[in-house]
């Protein structure tokens, strides 16, 4: 959680940094995600495996596939009306997932109980025939149908991948991150770029500093000459 926070603060350098974990999901991920794009290309590529037939199956896609319809995008308060119910709830923020990190620091095997605290914590005001309730006593149904709400009002928040198996034939819908995507991506990066830096200050007994300075055509060059 925080590391979509800290890379979401390289992003938006020009943001607040502590604004930044009150904006909606779905505008951290579609932030990311151009962020993304930015730094390494439009295409990206996962693998998922087949509910059907148990294959891996290797996705190529861009960001197009994912973005979410530019309307979607509201940070603008939901209103449920739930039986004998009427809620106003507000987007789930990076906020409410730290909160929820510190309340459980060992993550629960079943996401039920978290989520439903999630939605409390995001329902601003709420009445039962009228007259105002805590939203923490509220039942467990009323909590689940007012979360499937919050998720269907911020959907960029949620992104999935329409697959099929060329192996069995079987559609679904895998579900993509894109903050925990980048991270992965990063940290290779990170450390391929260690490796380069090793493999040239060994070869040529260059500073790290000026191997860092190369452009990274001619780095690559001399890593070639080094390797083969
Ligand atoms: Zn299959």
């Amino acid at each position: 959680m925080r590391r979509a926070l800290v890379m979401l603060a390289a992003a938006v350098p020009d943001a607040e940094p502590d604004s930044l974990a009150d904006w909606p999901l779905g505008r951290r991920d579609t932030e990311l995600l151009a962020f993304r794009a930015s730094l390494f290309g439009p295409e990206l590529e996962a693998i998922a495996q087949c509910p059907g037939c148990g294959m891996e199956v290797v996705l190529a896609f861009t960001a197009a596939d994912l973005a979410a319809p530019p309307h979607a995008q509201s940070a603008a308060p939901l209103t449920v009306s739930l039986e004998r119910y009427a809620a106003t709830l507000r987007p789930v923020t990076s906020r409410d997932l730290l909160a929820l990190d510190n309340a459980n620091p060992e993550q629960p095997d079943s996401v039920s109980p978290a989520e439903t605290t999630l939605t409390a914590r995001c329902i601003t005001a709420v009445t039962e025939a009228g007259a105002p309730v805590d939203p923490g006593t509220l039942p467990p149904e009323v909590l689940a149908t007012l979360g499937e709400e919050l998720g269907r009002a911020d959907p960029a928040a949620a992104t999935e991948l329409s697959v099929q198996c060329p192996g069995c034939g079987q559609g679904w819908l895998a579900p993509f991150h894109i903050a925990s995507y980048l991270w992965s991506e990063l940290h290779h990066w990170a450390r391929r770029l260690l490796m380069d830096v090793h493999t040239l200050a060994r070869a040529y007994g260059w500073s790290e500093r000026d191997i860092l300075a190369l452009p990274p055509l001619r780095r690559q060059a001399y890593l070639e000459l080094v390797v083969t």
